[in-house]
């Protein structure tokens, strides 16, 4: 029997936007392979093995789902949100580089509901015109590096969805970030700071530039900085999709 390998992504958090495809191929696996919180997210049954492991050991999971995947399982690696957005899909093609054997395999990536979307979803619509996403963790690049994305994305004024902005072993990244903005934009720029959205704990606040903390971002959080457009219409966030006049 020939195996396949799915890289799947869960969504934000709630069930209800686990898409059906990623339902199917759960259904079916024989392995399910991920970072710890997510694999606990795939309720166990006969037949199935559960290989939860550590955030830090993405490439070594990426080639036990493959080895898996080449003797006839049925794998599943799951990742939250998208799989393709910071997550597993790049670390199964970096180990697929280096082994041409992998490369038939039947491998396919299953999209899944971003955190952005999800996020800006809830916000009202902050991702309406044009926008980039950045992720501010600098465990796999230069913090130089995130700077220059972050002020290149700033001077083409677009609105920009910020990953990973903070954690317990990267206190200071998001400070940075902050004081670069607070250089760069004016007061009233507005934030949004989405945490944990579609789960119990989902927590949105959205404040000017000049009321924003660094310790209002954590891990579980999505912070989307507006352009100089984006706006408030009573409860909501909002970009408008035209821009009118010339370019400065
Ligand atoms: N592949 C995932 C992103 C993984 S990086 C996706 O597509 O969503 C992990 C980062 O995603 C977190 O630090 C946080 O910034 C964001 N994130 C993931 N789930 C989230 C949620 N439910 N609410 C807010 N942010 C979330």
């Amino acid at each position: 029997m020939s195996g396949w390998l799915c890289i799947a992504g869960l969504g934000p958090g709630s069930e209800a936007l686990v898409t059906p495809e990623v339902r199917d191929v759960l259904a079916e696996a024989t392995d399910v392979l991920g970072y710890i919180p997510y694999v606990a997210r795939v309720a166990p049954r006969s037949g199935l093995t559960l290989h939860p492991s550590d955030n830090r050991q993405e490439l070594d999971r990426a080639r036990a789902a493959l080895a898996l995947a080449a003797a006839g399982g049925r794998v599943v690696v799951v990742s939250s949100g998208d799989p393709g957005v910071f997550a597993m899909a790049c670390a199964v093609f970096e180990v697929m580089e280096g082994r041409p054997d992998w490369q038939a395999l039947d491998v396919r990536v299953l999209p899944g509901i971003t955190a952005m979307l999800a996020a800006a979803a809830r916000a009202g619509a902050p991702l309406g015109h044009d926008f980039c996403t950045l992720n501010l963790s600098d465990n796999l690049k230069p913090w130089a590096l995130i700077e220059k994305r972050l002020r290149a994305a700033l001077g083409a004024d677009m609105a920009i969805a910020c990953y990973n902005p903070r954690s317990a072993s990267r206190p200071h990244g998001f400070e940075h970030t902050l004081q670069v903005l607070r250089e760069t934009c004016e007061p009233d720029r507005l934030l949004v700071f989405a945490r944990a959205v579609t789960t119990p704990n989902e927590h949105l606040v959205c404040v000017p530039l000049a009321e924003a903390r660094a310790d209002m971002a954590d891990m579980r959080t999505l912070v989307i900085v507006g352009s100089s457009t984006t706006r408030r219409v009573g409860r909501f966030v909002y970009t408008p999709r035209s821009v009118v006049g010339e370019c400065a």
